[in-house]
């Protein structure tokens, strides 16, 4: 059993030489990309292979580049220091309804405030177990890049939006799961590092914030829900860019769900087993997006998922339009 395992995972090695993400030591071993020497490897067990948590902790420690001195310095009160909004959502249920917001924009006058008043009321009409929503969740000051955009916001600063987004989303009932996009990274995070997942977790009871662009739901069975927020355009088939997504996802780590926001359009596709979703929008088309002839695929979903051994055993979908 070691031997098989230690075969499949040295598949996954390659020889660049790097310091070992544990101890520093150069090492040519690599375990899904992430450097570690044989030593820590061992310390690890190779009976268990790394969780995706591993992997995701290794892979932020490598980006970090860290030197091991700090890392064994800062380490001792990590447990301390790291933000619940690293922490995964974990789903026990095998059958559950979940609700599909994204892209709400709030603080931009393009924001359909009846809308969300419409999913907060479906949701708890639909029993949903918990919303999620996959990033912009506010609009953000995208004026260094998109000038006269300010015109177009309903509330200017993060203070402003972070008060009306708590007024919002306080009309979902349900826990709220959610990432935030690159309207809340580009403009307020990289402007000033003001983090607007980490205030509205601070201030609703019920949002749990998953970090910026990508967040996870484990569900029953080892299987997860991605929640994914991209940057960059939009394209002019519906399906390219979560097809794209999709494919540069590597075949043992892809999730069983994936729910994609940021291109304002709404699509179920079924491709390499992830059933992904484009989420949708709260927000109207805007100028910028008048300007550039992309629609606005407005609405929202609930989805009836029943999770099996295997995978998903069945969704049931129910997509709601707004105009
Ligand atoms: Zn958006
Ligand atoms: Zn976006």
């Amino acid at each position: 059993m070691t031997k098989k395992l230690y075969k499949n995972l040295s598949n996954k090695y390659s020889y660049k030489r790097e310091g070992c993400s544990l101890c520093g030591q150069t090492t040519t071993k690599h375990v899904q990309g992430v450097p570690i020497c044989n030593k820590c490897l061992k310390m690890k067990s190779i009976d268990s292979q790394f969780s995706d948590e591993d992997i995701q902790l290794l892979n932020e420690i490598k980006k970090s580049k860290i030197t091991p001195k700090e890392f064994s310095l800062l380490s001792k009160n990590l447990e301390q220091s790291r933000p619940d909004t690293a922490q995964p959502y974990t789903c026990k249920q095998t059958h559950v309804k979940i609700g599909v917001i994204s892209d709400t924009h709030i603080g931009s006058k393009f924001y359909d405030s009846q809308l969300m008043d419409e999913a907060a009321k479906n949701f708890t009409k639909n029993k949903v177990n918990f919303v999620v929503h996959a990033g912009d969740i506010c609009e953000g000051h995208y004026e260094n890049r998109r000038q006269g955009s300010v015109f177009e916001l309903s509330e200017v600063g993060g203070d402003a939006q972070v008060k009306r987004a708590v007024k919002e989303l306080s009309k979902i009932k349900q826990p709220i799961y959610a990432i935030t996009g690159n309207h809340e990274y580009n403009t307020f995070y990289r402007l000033c590092g003001f983090e607007i997942g980490e205030q509205l977790q601070e201030k609703l009871p019920n949002f749990h914030y998953l970090g910026n662009a990508k967040g996870v739901i484990n569900l029953p069975f080892g299987q997860k829900m991605e929640l994914i927020h991209p940057d960059g355009g939009t394209a002019y088939a519906l399906s390219y860019k979560p097809q794209k997504i999709i494919e540069a996802m590597d075949g043992g780590t892809k999730p069983a769900i994936a729910v994609i926001g940021h291109f304002h359009k709404m699509e179920h596709l079924y491709y390499r087993n992830v059933h992904t979703f484009q989420a949708g929008t709260l927000q109207s088309q805007t100028t910028f997006m008048r300007n550039r002839s992309i629609s606005a695929g407005k609405g929202y979903w609930i989805l009836d998922v029943k999770v099996g051994k295997k995978g998903i055993s069945s969704i049931k979908t129910e997509m709601f339009n707004a105009y």
